[in-house]
């Protein structure tokens, strides 16, 4: 799948960004921006629910400071550094601050890979992963997602047939988009093969916070683990801010390499987050809210599933314990075909082909509960139980 905007350009592409595949889904949302159409498709967090006064109240406290429209270190300002470290029982020296988890990634990749390396993914995978190991042409392989998260039986039998990987990508909680969280299982076995292979473990957490049922994980063990962190999640995308948590050799190398990146993050957004982050009160209140509302519009969204579009064909999902999204089997069905049905019908979700590496997933499809109200999502499912019916009559 090629990215439109290259494949019109007359430039000639660098080999490593003629490697990487375009993101369907953003290609997709420029449909489902029109005002009739229910969107279940984005990757955004609810805007609604954004703490705006807090926001625009840590912004004008902060600018007060001279240095805050300064350049910082490339490695954040230490009040964030602090924060983070604190939050997460770890040391400063062990943080990173990143312009969002994405750049966390893509600094991580390009620090350690060379081209060639294998790098392991989930199959669905979160496109802005395999987009940046790509970026570092990278060999990709790609085991099919588990109940229970990265499949590491698949992962030891690999091992053991000699492959060496140099990274494996999890996304531990509330993955994006299968859903499902890594269990103790998986998290302790992760550690004991990166410790006994000498790979090293991205664990991608920006959805950790948002579990509104069940029981917490803790953060894969070992020295082999890269954590990346996420503003974007909790309080706001724009702020752009992100972090990540490894040994201090590896938050060196990083660091290094971000010089000739960006030089520096934005010393305003970063002291406007540490100002938020480190109001404890604050931030726990509004985590909360967070959580309660986004269980109130998860269940919309499974109940209205159950019933209507239960009603007109197979369903299968896992129920959400936390994040945005609820990944869909519908047995039997083309989800790309669908969803033109759907977008005639008022309503968009993202295909599951779009997050394919291998595995077909034609019959998957990922919806958001984020960022609709519980009324809206249960329309948006009677309006996918319309186009479902369409198709099936043709
Ligand atoms: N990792 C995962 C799994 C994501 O879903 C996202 C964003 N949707 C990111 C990283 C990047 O987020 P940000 O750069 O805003 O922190």
């Amino acid at each position: 799948m090629s990215s439109p905007s290259l494949s019109s350009s007359t430039v000639r592409p660098s080999r490593a960004l003629s490697s990487i595949r375009g993101s369907a889904i953003r290609d997709l949302l420029r449909v489902t921006e029109r005002p009739d159409v229910l969107s279940m498709a984005g990757g955004l967090p609810a805007t609604d629910l954004i703490p705006s006064d807090r926001i625009a109240e840590a912004a004008s406290r902060v600018i007060s400071e001279a240095s805050a429209l300064q350049y910082t270190v490339s490695a954040g300002v230490r009040p964030l550094r602090e924060v983070v470290a604190d939050r997460d029982g770890t040391h400063p020296e062990r943080v990173l601050i990143t312009h969002g988890s994405q750049q966390a990634l893509f600094l991580s990749a390009q620090a350690l890979l060379d081209p060639g390396d294998t790098v392991i993914v989930d199959d669905p995978v979160y496109v802005g992963a395999l987009q940046v190991f790509q970026s570092v042409r990278a060999e990709i392989v790609a085991l099919p997602i588990t109940a229970e998260g990265t499949d590491v039986d698949r992962l030891e039998r690999l091992l053991s047939d000699g492959v060496r990987p140099r990274i494996v990508h999890t996304v531990s909680n509330f993955h994006n988009p299968a859903g499902v969280t890594a269990s103790a299982r998986t998290r302790r076995r992760l550690a004991e093969l990166a410790a006994d292979h000498g790979f090293w473990i991205i664990e991608d957490d920006p959805y950790g916070q948002l579990r509104f049922a069940g029981r917490s994980m803790d953060p894969i063990p070992g020295d082999r683990v890269i954590r990346l962190g996420s503003a974007s999640k909790i309080l706001a995308p724009a702020l752009r801010v992100g972090w990540l948590q490894a040994s201090p050799d590896v938050v060196e190398l990083v660091e290094l390499l971000r010089q000739g990146a960006d030089l520096c993050g934005s010393t305003f957004a970063q002291l406007m987050t540490a100002d938020l982050l480190g109001d404890s009160d604050f931030m726990t209140a509004h985590v909360s809210d967070l959580r309660r509302e986004y269980a109130r519009r998860a269940a919309a969204l499974t109940g209205a599933l159950r019933t209507d579009l239960g009603a007109v064909c197979g369903v299968e999902f896992i129920e959400p314990e936390g994040g945005m999204f609820c990944w869909l089997r519908l047995p039997g069905l083309d989800t790309a075909i669908l969803l033109d049905h759907a977008v005639r019908a008022g309503v968009a979700f993202v295909p599951g082909a779009a997050f394919a590496v291998d595995a077909g997933l034609g019959d998957r499809l990922r919806l958001s509960f984020a960022t609709l109200s519980p009324d809206q999502l249960t329309e948006a499912v009677r309006r996918l139980a319309t186009a479902v019916h369409d198709l099936g009559r043709g």
